[in-house]
């Protein structure tokens, strides 16, 4: 049995009873075993993790609502400055019992199920983590960026910075400001 919750994202709920109305509130606070988040702003490995829940039992399953709380970390995606995020995402899944998703005959995929009484939340507290995050993670949401030619970060640069356009390449740029 300890063997099937080796995963922090593991929740046993035998004390739940298979009868639709009952619920438990449930809590968990770990320390994330990986980061999760997208490529520029994720929870690190580590972090803690804390995840409150009501188990609600349904016909054929049991209904998960409630939110995850962290901190993510990650880099501005036009200056590159470090930029901090609170995570606190709500949820809701439905895990079915396993003799109902072969019942319904659905596409495992697309459908969570409990193994046992055992649902792994991992999946679902993935998705909504990424789901809280910003597409375009920015340190502000007037962040100039950097200058294209020297790399130098528009809010630390002259109002009229700019580079001698000797390379002809770069004489469109010459008159740019952003
Ligand atoms: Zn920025
Ligand atoms: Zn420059």
């Amino acid at each position: 049995m300890n063997s099937k919750l080796e995963s922090p994202f593991k929740v046993n709920f035998h004390e739940l009873p298979r009868r639709a109305g009952e619920f438990r509130q449930y809590h968990l606070e770990f320390s994330a075993p990986q980061a999760i988040g997208i490529a520029l702003l994720e929870i690190p490995k580590s972090e803690p993790l804390d995840i409150s829940f009501k188990a609600e039992s349904v016909d054929g399953g049991v209904l998960l609502t409630g939110e995850v709380i962290s901190h993510a970390r990650g880099e501005c995606g036009r200056c590159l400055d470090p930029i901090e995020f609170d995570v606190n995402q709500k949820f809701q899944e439905l895990f079915l019992y396993s003799s109902r998703v072969k019942e319904v005959g659905e596409d495992e995929d697309e459908v969570f199920s409990l193994d046992g009484d055992i649902a792994d939340l991992e999946v679902p507290i993935r998705d909504a983590v990424i789901l809280a995050m910003p597409i375009n993670p920015l340190c502000q949401s007037d962040c100039l960026g950097l200058c294209s030619i020297c790399g130098l970060k528009w809010r630390e640069l002259e109002k009229d910075h700019a580079h001698k356009a000797s390379d002809p390449r770069w004489s469109g740029l010459a008159d740019w400001k952003p």
